[in-house]
C-alpha cells in the first residue's frame, strides 16, 4: 500500500495524476460535468448518434425482445439473431465476405493480432498506433518492427531489409485515423506495399468508421481502397455512438478468429441492445441524414482549425475531427485544461504515456452537432489560454 501511495504522490507532484470526471444528463454537445454545465469538446460521439432517437428506440426494442444480458459467450448461449444480423450488415457495409462483433476495440485488437500471428511471423506497426494494437503485437509473440509514423518509404526500406530471412506471414498494421494527431494513414500507398511484399494489411478505423468516405465506410473508402484492405477493424463506440467493435474480413479469417481468438471465446457477448443499436447506426450513416451529418462535421472542422491557426495555436497535422493543440509540458497542459473548464469548456489534456514526453497537448474532438457560433467562441478562448500558459 505504501509503495502505491508514494507512486500516486509522485504522479501528483509531476502534474501526471489522472482522475475521473463524472457526467450527468443527455449526451448532446452540452453536458453536466461534476454538476456544472459545460460545452463538450472531448467526446467521440462525432455524429451525435449516442442519443439519437432511432438508436435509443432500437436498443429499447431489442432489450424488450431479448432481455438485458446475452447470458453467455458467443460459442455457448450468447449468439442471438441480432449479433448475427449485425455481422451480416457490417460485412455488406464494408464489402467483405464476413464480419465479427467484439466486445470492445481493445479486445478486438489484442485478440485479432494474437490469434492470427505467432513467433514465426513479422508485424510492421506504425509508431503512433493505438495502445491496443501495441498490446496485440506483444501478445502475438510475433517480431514487431515499428516504422516511422506514416512513412511509406521508410517502411519499404524496413521490409526490404527483412526479405532475405523471411519465414512466416507478414502483416502491416495501422490506425486509419491517428487518435492523438487526427491525421490519416496513407492507405492507398500501404496497399501497394502490401501487394509488392506479399503482406496482409490491417487497418484500425476506430475514428473513421461512419465519419469518413462518401458513404461513411471509413478511411479506406475515403482513399479509394475499401476492398483492398485484408483486415478492416473498427469500433462502434465512437462515430457510431454505441459500444463494441468489429472486424470485416474474409470468411477464413473470421472463422479462424471464432476458433482461436481468446477475447472472443472467453467473454460474455455484448447485450442484444448493442448490435441492434449498431444496425440502426449503420442505417443512419448510409442515409441522407448521415451524409448531412458528415458534411456538418467537415464544416465544423474547417471553421475550428482555421480559427485556431489564425489565433496562433500549433495544431499539428490534423485533417479530421480530432484536433490537437500543442502545449508541450504536463504543467502547461493541465493549467490550460483547468482554465478552459473554468470558462465552461471541456477539453482533455493528454500527457505521457499516451503521447511522447514533450508532446503534451489539449485534444479537442468535434461533433456534427456542435453549433458553429459556440465553436468560434471556444476556439478564441483556447487561443487566449494556450498562448498564456505557453509563455
Ligand atoms: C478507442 C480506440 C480503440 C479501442 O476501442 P474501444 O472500443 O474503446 O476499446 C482501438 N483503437 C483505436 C485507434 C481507438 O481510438
Amino acid at each position: 500500500m505504501r509503495q502505491w501511495q508514494q507512486h500516486l504522490q509522485q504522479l501528483c507532484d509531476a502534474d501526471m495524476f489522472r482522475q475521473l470526471r463524472v457526467i450527468d444528463g443527455e449526451q448532446t454537445t452540452h453536458v453536466q460535468l461534476n454538476g456544472e454545465g459545460v460545452l463538450m469538446l472531448c467526446s467521440n460521439n462525432y455524429l451525435g448518434l449516442a442519443n439519437h432517437p432511432a438508436m435509443i428506440e432500437a436498443a429499447l426494442r431489442a432489450t424488450r425482445d431479448y432481455g438485458v444480458g446475452s447470458t453467455g459467450s458467443r460459442l455457448i448461449s450468447g449468439s442471438m439473431r441480432l449479433h448475427a444480423r449485425f455481422e451480416e450488415r457490417m460485412a455488406s457495409f464494408k464489402q467483405t465476405e464476413a464480419a465479427l462483433l467484439f466486445n470492445s476495440g481493445y479486445a478486438a485488437n489484442t485478440g485479432i493480432l494474437s490469434s492470427l500471428l505467432g513467433p514465426n511471423d513479422l508485424i510492421f506497426s506504425d509508431e503512433y498506433n493505438h495502445a491496443s494494437i501495441i498490446d496485440g503485437c506483444r501478445l502475438s509473440a510475433a517480431r514487431t518492427v515499428v516504422y516511422p509514423h506514416a512513412d511509406v518509404a521508410a517502411l519499404e526500406s524496413l521490409m526490404i531489409a527483412e526479405v532475405k530471412d523471411r519465414k512466416g506471414r507478414w502483416l502491416i498494421v495501422t490506425d486509419g485515423v491517428f487518435s492523438m494527431d487526427g491525421d490519416c494513414a496513407p492507405l492507398a500507398e500501404l496497399c501497394r506495399l502490401k501487394d509488392r511484399y506479399d503482406s496482409l494489411l490491417m487497418v484500425d478505423d476506430a475514428h473513421g468508421t461512419g465519419v469518413l468516405g462518401e458513404n461513411g465506410r471509413g478511411s479506406s473508402e475515403a482513399q479509394g481502397c475499401l476492398t483492398e484492405i485484408d483486415l478492416q477493424m473498427g469500433t462502434l463506440g465512437k462515430g457510431l455512438g454505441g459500444s463494441g467493435a468489429y472486424l470485416a474480413a474474409s470468411r477464413t479469417i473470421v472463422d479462424t478468429l471464432i476458433n482461436r481468438c481468446r477475447p472472443f471465446i472467453f467473454s460474455t457477448s455484448l447485450p442484444p441492445a448493442i448490435p441492434a443499436a449498431a444496425i440502426a447506426a449503420l442505417d443512419i450513416v448510409e442515409s441522407q441524414e448521415g451524409a448531412d451529418l458528415r458534411q456538418r462535421l467537415k464544416e465544423n472542422c474547417l471553421l475550428f482549425t482555421r480559427l485556431l491557426i489564425t489565433g496562433g495555436c500549433d495544431i499539428g497535422v490534423t485533417t479530421t475531427q480530432i484536433v490537437p493543440i500543442m502545449t508541450r509540458t504536463p504543467a502547461a497542459t493541465m493549467a490550460a485544461a483547468g482554465q478552459l473548464l473554468d470558462r465552461g469548456l471541456f477539453v482533455q489534456g493528454i500527457r505521457p504515456p499516451t503521447v511522447a514526453d514533450g508532446a503534451c497537448r489539449l485534444r479537442a474532438t468535434l461533433m456534427a452537432t456542435h453549433d458553429p457560433y459556440e465553436l468560434k467562441t471556444a476556439a478564441e478562448a483556447i487561443c487566449r489560454v494556450v498562448t498564456k500558459v505557453s509563455v
